[in-house]
């Protein structure tokens, strides 16, 4: 595994920091970009360090191009000696409003963030797992993806786009041996659904519960082991049995 890395995206908090922990306890280095939240960044790269591999911070926003190529591609221009094997475009942010009142900021923020943001980040990363004929891509999409969300078409258009992307994808490189999936979760306890009414929400879920960032990093952990070599293209829920 040496010299073997992950690379997450938005890997500070939530959902991502707890895919960081998993990988890293599979033995890849983890690389974890964050926007602006140094220290949370920090933390995720402690847990990480718990099991011996190496860590890297990585400040950039997923949103601009720029950004990227020069923050990820002065990454990769400099470390050729590592292997990116591992990418999960996980950014997001959500910033509802019902269509008539949402602001041209509202629509672009969300879409730049998941759905830009996942073009820009694979774009980088790409070719040189292609030449190393091996890889694997998590593309972290939603619930709000698949069945759409009132309240939320700039996420639902976001993570569907995500999700045709993910599907066509697979298909072009499956036979390097890169496989390419999307997760869908449900309600996931993280900043992202705090000031959500949770006890109201409940009663929605099947399983009468949130789910724990953890439950999405183990699917997240499977798919990236040689186990899923054969499962591509696909779009797994992870939502306690909501509509998907
Ligand atoms: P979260 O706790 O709000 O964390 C969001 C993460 O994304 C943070 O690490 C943040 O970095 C990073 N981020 C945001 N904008 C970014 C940008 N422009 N560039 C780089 N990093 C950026 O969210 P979460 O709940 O873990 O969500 C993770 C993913 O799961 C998202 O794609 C979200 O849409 C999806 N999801 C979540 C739920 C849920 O219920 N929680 C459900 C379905 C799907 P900073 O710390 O620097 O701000």
């Amino acid at each position: 595994m040496q010299n073997k890395y992950a690379l997450v995206t938005g890997g500070s908090r939530g959902i991502g920091r707890a895919i960081c922990v998993k990988l890293a306890e599979m033995g890849y280095g983890i690389l974890i970009n964050y926007k602006e939240n140094k220290e949370a960044a920090e933390h995720t790269a402690e847990l990480a360090s718990v099991f011996g591999v190496p860590t890297e911070l990585l400040c950039f926003d997923v949103a601009s191009r720029a950004d990227v190529k020069q923050e990820l591609g002065g990454w990769l221009e400099t470390n050729k000696e590592k292997t990116i094997e591992v990418l999960v475009n996980n950014a997001g942010i959500r910033n509802d409003s019902l269509l008539p009142m949402m602001s041209d900021e509202q629509w672009d923020t969300v879409l730049d963030t998941s759905l830009q943001g996942m073009y820009n980040v694979t774009k980088q990363v790409l070719t040189p797992m292609v030449l190393n004929r091996y890889g694997r891509i998590i593309n972290i999409v939603s619930l709000s993806g698949i069945k759409g969300m009132p309240g939320q078409v700039n996420y639902s258009a976001a993570k569907a786009g995500m999700i045709g992307a993910t599907k066509a994808l697979a298909q072009e490189v499956a036979r390097r041996n890169i496989t390419v999936n999307a997760i869908a979760p449900g309600f996931i306890k993280t900043d992202m659904v705090a000031g959500m009414d949770e006890k109201e929400l409940v009663n929605i879920i099947p399983a009468k519960r949130f789910g724990e960032p953890d439950e999405v990093a183990d699917l997240a952990a499977f798919l990236v082991s040689k186990k899923a070599a054969y499962i591509t293209g696909q779009v797994i829920s992870v939502n306690g049995g909501l509509y998907s």
